[in-house]
């Protein structure tokens, strides 16, 4: 195992942030901690990354335990924390020249962590002349400068515009499936459901300091409806849409020729939905596909409090 947690308590004073929380995690797997805000997911990655002890339970990392081991789990972790401190003032090559001298790394490294988390047209900027989005990479670098084996990213994405989100999205994703990190283990927190979409092989909930759900995304799709809103130019026979395949159900809700048609089924339907009006000399006015089930799933388990 390349995470394990087993009855983890931590209490600030009074208050429990985490409840007697327990999951293991392979090698390799990327694995979304997903939760609202105050859920515990911070705590939870201090803990695993030695920066907070424990009130209960005990924690291993890359075979190490955070308790008795903490420098061999260091060793073995990269993170990046949810406020990740950076010196500004610095030059974004210094600050990583900085970074590998102080954990013994050879320099060399430098160069390629710049490389592989795109940051080479600015790495001559001081880190305060960059965006959100390139101060996130100045993490990611920093994080990954040491090749850990185990990735910790504390809401990675949060705060980036939506270009920038997709970027450090795919470059997560490739740090997961590249070859020289075949089996990194990623774990990153975030309180957005179509992240852990986007990049995950599982999710793990966590409300209120304990674990509501821990499942495979693949699980997760296999029972997922789809919503596919379609605006036509004419009226549409409501028997005549159910010859689509798997679908489910069909609503026309404003009485206009717009038309929410539910199907059973992880496959895009869009496609056939295009297919239909073509068959029938229809013309689409507007289309939007909405995966509602996952959504809802967080929304049902975390109280739906915003
Ligand atoms: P998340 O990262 O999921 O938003 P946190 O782990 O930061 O959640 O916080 C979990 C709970 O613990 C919250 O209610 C938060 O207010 C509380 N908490 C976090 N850090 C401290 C602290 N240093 N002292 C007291 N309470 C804290
Ligand atoms: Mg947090």
């Amino acid at each position: 195992m390349s995470i394990t947690v087993s009855n983890i308590t931590k209490t600030y004073g009074a208050q429990k942030a985490l409840d007697n929380v327990s999951f293991t995690i392979k090698e390799g797997e990327i694995v979304g901690f997903l939760g609202p805000n105050g859920a515990g997911k911070s705590t939870m990655m201090k803990i695993l990354t030695t920066y907070l002890a424990a009130s209960e339970g005990s924690a291993a990392v890359a075979g190490f335990s955070v308790e008795e081991e903490p420098k061999k789990v260091q060793f073995h972790t990269g993170y990046l924390p949810e406020h990740n401190p950076l010196y500004t003032d610095m030059y974004v090559k210094e600050y990583l020249g900085f970074q590998a001298e102080t954990y013994g790394i050879d320099k060399s490294r430098i160069v390629e962590v710049i490389s592989q988390t795109g940051l080479t047209p600015e790495a001559h900027k001081k880190i305060k002349q960059l965006s959100k989005g390139y101060r996130q990479r100045v993490g990611l670098a920093t994080a990954l400068l040491h090749r850990p084996k185990v990735l910790i990213l504390d809401e990675p994405t949060t705060g980036l515009d939506p270009n920038q989100l997709i970027e450090i999205r795919e470059l997560i994703k490739n740090i997961g499936k590249s070859e020289e990190h075949e089996k990194t283990t990623v774990l990153l927190s975030t309180h957005i459901m179509q992240e852990v979409e986007a990049i995950c092989d599982r999710v793990i909930i966590i409300d209120r300091g304990s674990i509501v759900l821990d499942r495979s995304m693949e699980e997760l799709k296999k029972g997922q409806q789809q919503i596919v809103e379609v605006e036509f130019d004419y009226r549409v026979e409501t028997v005549a849409l159910q010859k689509i395949p798997h679908v489910s159900k069909i609503e026309n809700p404003g009485g206009h020729f717009v038309y929410n048609i539910t199907f059973s089924t992880e496959k895009d339907m869009r496609p056939s939905v295009f297919d239909f009006a073509h068959d029938n000399g229809l013309k689409i006015l507007q289309l939007h596909q909405k995966n509602t089930t996952l959504e809802k799933l967080f929304v049902e388990l975390t109280g739906a409090r915003k």
